[in-house]
């Protein structure tokens, strides 16, 4: 498979304009950037990598921090994690508040935002310093250790997260959160605010493309059973309410970000991450489900 000719093809066709939408507005700070960066990188399971475009510029990854988040608080909590957060898809929005009341404040999954700040609160609980440890993680696994918060895009999430707050404080009144609100939410706002290049992110995401194991070393770092797991999930949760979408356009697991990062994995195959800051009406890069489309469309692989 040539992929470089397929990346080349792609960017060709993929040119990024104002009208595919907005960067996201509700984290200030996010707005900042320019909506026209565009890049991508695909790491092969045999080490051959290929790019083009901003892949080495660093972004806010925001939810796909939720899916080391998740790979954490599952070795660490084993099943008693799914007693505190369920794995349904959710049809509703990343943020909403509605099925909260009516599922006694037991989230739908862990990747809408309440499901990620139960499991924020569980690695509270757990680890001696929750954000150190977390950012080693994530080092960890993309074999680079040039990697750390923004804290300028913290604050300014902390600042208007109103919203954010209320799922806390909410699920604490249900008895689904240990730790102080202002305490979980800083832990939270930092996950998100983790800055990475599509590179960085790409080979990260290698774990969950090579069954458990680091992409350099070939350490195994988390169980093949878990890889399945947490497959499964973004297949079917990591877009919230296009999920449905993303999973018939582009026919891989995957996990987006407000940022406007995507990062899909072929198992057995490949990692790839799109980084382009428009997002459409969901929350989701509006170029990158496009360009992820073309890219299973072109080299005709995706799992189904
Ligand atoms: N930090 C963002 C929030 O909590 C993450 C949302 C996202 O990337 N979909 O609203």
């Amino acid at each position: 498979m040539d992929y470089q000719a397929i990346l080349n093809i792609i960017q060709k066709e993929f040119k990024p304009n104002r009208d595919m939408g907005n960067a996201a507005n509700y984290i200030p700070e996010l707005s900042k950037v320019d909506p026209l960066k565009f890049g991508m990188y695909l790491y092969c399971k045999d080490g051959s990598s290929y790019q083009f475009g901003d892949s080495q510029e660093k972004f806010s990854i925001q939810s796909i921090s939720k899916v080391f988040t998740l790979t954490l608080a599952k070795e660490l909590l084993g099943k008693d994690l799914w007693k505190r957060v369920d794995v349904e898809p959710s049809g509703t929005a990343f943020n909403s508040l509605t099925e909260l009341e009516r599922e006694h404040g037991i989230p739908r999954n862990p990747f809408i935002n309440a499901g990620s700040i139960v499991v924020a609160d569980a690695l509270m609980s757990t680890l001696e310093n929750p954000k150190q440890d977390l950012l080693k993680f994530v080092r960890k696994l993309c074999g680079d250790d040039n990697i750390n918060f923004d804290e300028s895009v913290a604050k300014s999430e902390k600042k208007h997260g109103y919203r954010n707050k209320a799922l806390v404080n909410y699920m604490k009144s249900l008895g689904n959160i240990n730790n102080k609100t202002e305490t979980i939410l800083d832990f939270y706002f930092h996950q998100c605010s983790i800055a990475m290049t599509c590179e960085q992110l790409t080979k990260a995401f290698m774990l969950y493309a090579n069954e458990g194991k680091h992409f350099q070393t070939q350490e195994q770092v988390i169980a093949p059973q878990s890889v399945k797991r947490i497959n499964s999930i973004m297949q079917t949760c990591g877009f919230y309410d296009e999920a449905g979408e993303f999973s018939y356009r582009v026919g891989l697991p995957g996990k987006s970000g407000v940022g406007g990062g995507i990062v899909a994995v072929h198992p057995e195959q490949y990692a790839v991450t799109v980084w382009s800051p428009m997002l459409n009406k969901k929350g989701n890069s509006a170029l990158g489900m496009k360009v992820l489309e073309e890219l299973t469309t072109l080299t005709g692989l995706s799992i189904f």
